[in-house]
């Protein structure tokens, strides 16, 4: 059985959606959360208030992780909080889907900026952290479309790719240090991110699933918290499908 209890863990993007579902689930297992949001402060509030239900600490955070400056603030502000970070999970994601031919280059970059330096900022500013502390655990989401490419997503699917990469990468570094590095690459969730979607995209999508069912939040939230557990300490630089064989 997970057992978090005493650690620290950063999600962003947890105000809602998959990092909301990750957050509860590190909380139910026993960590304090530091809960993470770009402008929506008061479903950040809702999620903190239900971690506080679970019996573990939370606070919400408003931060841009597309910043460095922001993000190393931020990582400041949770060390003096908590007194320390343990699970370290990017997660914060955003789309700006259409085809390369009408793709804007403010949309590229700034899709590349949140989800792909995002991720970059978060371990840059915690790395020092980690690596003092001999032990720590960080879980990058990425996407089964990083890995398989999707049709009007060239963006997203490079910024997803491009944390496969980072995942890795830092893996190498930090091994010697016991921290893990894996990435989790999620199918077709059902968020807020999917439901904006027009229908002919997520019946398409829905087609693609060998189980014939969207993932939720949870799905996702189990996957991250057994790689933030003990039981995956041998475990670095993976990653971990959870898409009901839609990349198979
Ligand atoms: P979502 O429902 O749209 O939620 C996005 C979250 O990211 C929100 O908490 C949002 O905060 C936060 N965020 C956005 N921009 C940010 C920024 N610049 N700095 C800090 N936080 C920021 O998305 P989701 O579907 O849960 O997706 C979560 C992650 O899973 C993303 O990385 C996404 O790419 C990935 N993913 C999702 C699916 C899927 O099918 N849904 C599939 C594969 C991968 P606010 O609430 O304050 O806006």
């Amino acid at each position: 059985m997970i057992n978090l209890t005493g650690k620290n863990a950063i999600v962003t993007g947890s105000s809602r959606g998959i990092g909301k579902a990750v957050a509860l689930k590190l909380a139910s297992l026993g960590a304090n959360v530091a809960v993470v949001y770009a402008g929506n402060r008061e479903k950040a509030e809702e999620t903190v208030a239900e971690i506080e239900k679970l019996g573990a600490k939370a606070k919400a955070y408003s931060c841009d992780v597309s910043s460095l400056h922001d993000a190393q603030n931020l990582v400041s502000e949770v060390i003096a909080d908590f007194g320390g970070i343990d699970i370290l999970v990017n997660n914060a994601g955003i789309i700006k889907d259409g085809l390369v031919l009408s793709m804007k280059e403010e949309d590229f970059d700034k899709v590349i900026s949140v989800n792909l330096k995002g991720s970059f900022n978060m371990i840059k500013s915690t790395y020092q952290h980690f690596m003092k502390k001999r032990y720590g655990r960080i879980i990058n989401i990425s996407s089964v479309v990083g890995i398989n490419g999707n049709a009007g997503q060239a963006n997203y699917a490079s910024a997803k790719a491009g944390i496969i990469g980072l995942t890795k990468s830092v893996a190498k570094e930090l091994a010697a240090r016991k921290v893990t590095v894996n990435a989790v690459a999620p199918g077709f969730i059902d968020t807020d991110m999917t439901g904006s979607m027009p229908e002919k995209a997520r019946e398409a999508a829905l087609n693609a699933i060998p189980m014939k069912r969207m993932g939720q939040g949870e799905d996702i939230a189990n996957a991250v918290a057994f790689l933030a557990s003990d039981e995956a300490s041998y475990i670095t630089g993976e990653v971990l499908k959870v898409d009901g064989g839609m990349a198979i």
